[in-house]
């Protein structure tokens, strides 16, 4: 675990426009100065990610999320009141204070304030908000562990607090607040459900013109994928030839969807260095507490 003295070191090179690596409850993030444009272009080019595809600025506060936004309506007032700190990112209007390169060119900005002791502190100390996606390359698997940042972005980040696993394991739901009506851009840890009954309806995104700024980046059809191939199967339909792995709810993963959410991304990691042929995954019911595993899995499949 980080000490207190790693976290000073952490923000000073945060502050100084370098790239540190640390843990959030949803997975590990790749972390720069949201308002060094500089900064945030060494995140796209240590990721391999496209210029176009947005950043999740993540704040200390309220007060700090609200500074970077050009309108901050009362469904965000009521929603951070709710989730955070937490996995749930609103989209809204930016301030000029954004550089265009967090957001892929967006006039909106992605913004979460996460539920972890050392991404707070490292926010907090750093005195400036923090630029990130998920510490793995583009359309890689996130990592939930520092392990797994190491491994694939270790020579490329000038350093790594370890917070140990993550606990939720997915990434963060994202919801715009910037249009006509709230949008689901990307299932996560907060269900819909959670999210309308405090807000009322939620509208889903269709998936984004190729070739366009992504709305977001959690729509890429390809994403969270892990280099073996992942196949979704039914009624446990596995592949007759090559050598692969069985994976559904109580079966190599957790019956219950939040811990099976949890350990996903650390089991397919763990797969991924046995050399096999395939993962076969069960589909997880089609029911609300499974749709953020669902969407992960079949971009993994994709
Ligand atoms: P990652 O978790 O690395 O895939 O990256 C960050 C996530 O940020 C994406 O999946 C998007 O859903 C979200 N995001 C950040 N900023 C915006 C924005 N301005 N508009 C839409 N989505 C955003
Ligand atoms: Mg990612």
């Amino acid at each position: 675990m980080a000490g207190e003295h790693q976290i000073a070191a952490a923000a000073a090179l945060i502050r100084g426009g370098g790239l540190v690596a640390f843990p959030t409850e949803t997975v590990y993030g790749l972390g720069a100065n949201a308002l060094d444009a500089a900064a945030v272009r060494r995140i796209y080019q240590a990721k391999g990610r496209p210029s176009t595809s947005p950043l999740i600025v993540h704040v200390e506060s309220v007060e700090q999320a609200q500074a970077l936004a050009a309108e901050w309506p009362e469904a965000a007032t009521e929603l951070a009141r709710w989730f955070w700190p937490g996995p749930l990112t609103l989209v809204l209007k930016k301030s000029a204070a954004i550089p265009d390169e967090a957001t892929g060119g967006l006039p909106t900005v992605g913004l979460r304030m996460p539920a972890h002791p050392m991404a707070l502190a490292l926010i907090r100390a750093a005195g400036v908000p923090i630029a990130a996606p998920s510490a793995n390359r583009f359309t890689g698997l996130s990592p939930t562990l520092a392990e797994h940042v190491r491994a694939s972005l270790g020579d490329e980040v000038d350093l790594i607090l370890d917070g140990g696993p993550t606990v939720v394991g997915i990434e963060s739901t994202v919801l715009s607040l910037a249009g006509e009506e709230p949008m689901l851009l990307r299932p996560g840890a907060v269900t819909r459900g959670e999210l309308e009954a405090r807000i009322g309806h939620v509208g889903v995104a269709a998936a984004p013109e190729t070739g366009a700024a992504h709305a977001s980046p959690g729509l890429h059809p390809r994403h969270y994928a892990p280099a073996t191939r992942l196949i979704l199967v039914e009624h446990v339909q596995t592949p007759s030839s090559g050598r692969g792995v069985y994976l559904a709810p109580g079966a190599g993963l957790p019956a219950e969807p939040r811990a099976y959410a949890a350990a996903l991304y650390a089991t397919l990691h763990e797969l991924d260095q046995q050399h096999l042929d395939w993962i076969a995954v069960e589909q997880p019911p089609a029911t609300p507490e499974w749709e953020a595993v669902r969407d992960r899995l079949a971009r993994a499949a994709s």
